[in-house]
């Protein structure tokens, strides 16, 4: 693809704060932004130069948006995958590509994928009915976690079993929803590695560890306290997932880091991701700006790290303390939603150090 230039559109499907802070910095690139989403004034959308209001289902508006952008991208993994074929077929390039969407979006597919990359997981299995999730139970010794096999995030559809704890809803979820069973993890500590790929190059932020509070992210902290064995490890197994799915753009893969020292993956998205919002604090170009270079044909920038840092999450009212409780030590991010309810991710604080 030929790279973009200033004036050209970048369609992005999705409205929150990771379409959000795309926006921004395709801005700084000089690109304008039209934004795709099903709800009005959305946080993206309130700072994009375009906005299209319309269901994901809408051929008309799909193939008017197709028009209107010169390439289109995407800030979450549940975009239908015929979304992405209605806009193909009217003309629109999209980056990352179908490849990248089909397989993180159905967890047994994504491990499936991992496992034959030779990308250790937990063991798992599917199951559609109450027979094979006891069964199922019984080969990982009575613990594991139920999660839907697609839509979750932030810890929904997951449920967790331990003996009869959990048992119930476990039963309820899998006559609900198609699911996966995994062994549980007795992980050390948790990390992620965020990819960034562009038509020549690729490249790996720094590992972050990632402290997780009721299944949401709370905080990375960067380095994550890991050998330099256990994270060229850590980014070896992310190159080569970009490369196996000939993904444009950035992604993220969480890892668990086991007590004996072995990775095992836990999932990936297809796209920027909430473990990397410390990169434009701390690095020469973060996140954001390297997904949209990518996608826009350009070469990608130096992922230099000029400070070691935490970044905390503002989870519901958490964000009502800004900006009083943050001051000259932290760099604020809101993402401008308006009702802070409880879980909702209302923005984000990078708090920098010297690197050590
Ligand atoms: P989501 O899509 O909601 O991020 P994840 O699969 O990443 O779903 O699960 C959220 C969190 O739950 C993980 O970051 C981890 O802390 C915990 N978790 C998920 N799967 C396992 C597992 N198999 N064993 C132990 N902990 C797990
Ligand atoms: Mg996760």
């Amino acid at each position: 693809m030929s790279p973009l230039k200033p004036g050209n559109v970048i369609g992005i499907l999705g409205g929150g704060q990771l379409g959000r802070l795309m926006a921004l910095e395709a801005a700084r690139l000089g690109f304008d932004v039209h934004i795709y989403c099903p709800e009005p004034r959305s946080p993206a959308a309130r700072v994009a130069a375009f906005e299209t209001v319309a269901a994901y289902e809408d051929a008309d508006a799909l193939q008017a948006f197709a028009r209107a952008c010169d390439v289109v991208t995407y800030e979450f993994e549940n975009v239908p995958a015929n979304t992405v074929k209605l806009l193909e077929e009217a003309g629109a390039i999209v980056r990352p590509g179908g490849k990248s969407l089909e397989v993180a979006q159905d967890r047994v597919t994504e491990k499936t994928f991992l496992n034959d990359l030779g990308i250790e997981t937990v063991a798992f299995c599917p199951v559609d009915t109450i027979a094979a999730l006891e069964a199922g139970l019984e080969t990982f010794g009575g613990q594991a976690i139920l999660k839907t096999r697609r839509d979750g995030y932030d810890g929904k559809g997951q449920v967790r079993i331990k003996g009869e704890a959990g048992l119930v809803d476990a039963r309820k979820l899998v006559t609900d929803a198609p699911c996966i069973l995994e062994a549980f993890a007795p992980f050390a500590l948790e990390i992620s590695v965020v990819v960034a790929r562009g038509d020549a190059e690729v490249l790996a932020f720094d590992p972050s560890e990632n402290i997780h509070e009721n299944g949401i992210l709370r905080r990375s902290i960067v380095p994550a306290q890991i050998s330099d064995d256990l994270r060229d490890r850590a980014i070896e197994a992310g190159v080569k997932l970009a490369e196996a799915l000939g993904h444009i753009g950035v992604l993220a893969l969480e890892l668990f880091v086991m007590p004996d020292g072995t990775l095992k993956a836990n999932e990936f998205a297809p796209r920027v991701h909430n473990s990397g919002h410390w990169t434009p604090e701390a690095c020469l170009t973060g996140q954001f700006q390297q997904h949209i270079r990518a996608v826009a044909g350009w070469q990608l920038g130096s992922k230099t790290r000029i400070a070691d840092c935490e970044m905390e999450n503002l989870i519901g009212e958490d964000i009502l303390s800004v900006p009083e409780a943050y001051t000259a030590d932290v760099r604020i991010v809101s993402y401008g939603k308006g009702t802070p309810r409880p879980g909702r991710k209302m923005g984000h604080v990078t708090r920098l150090r010297a690197p050590r």
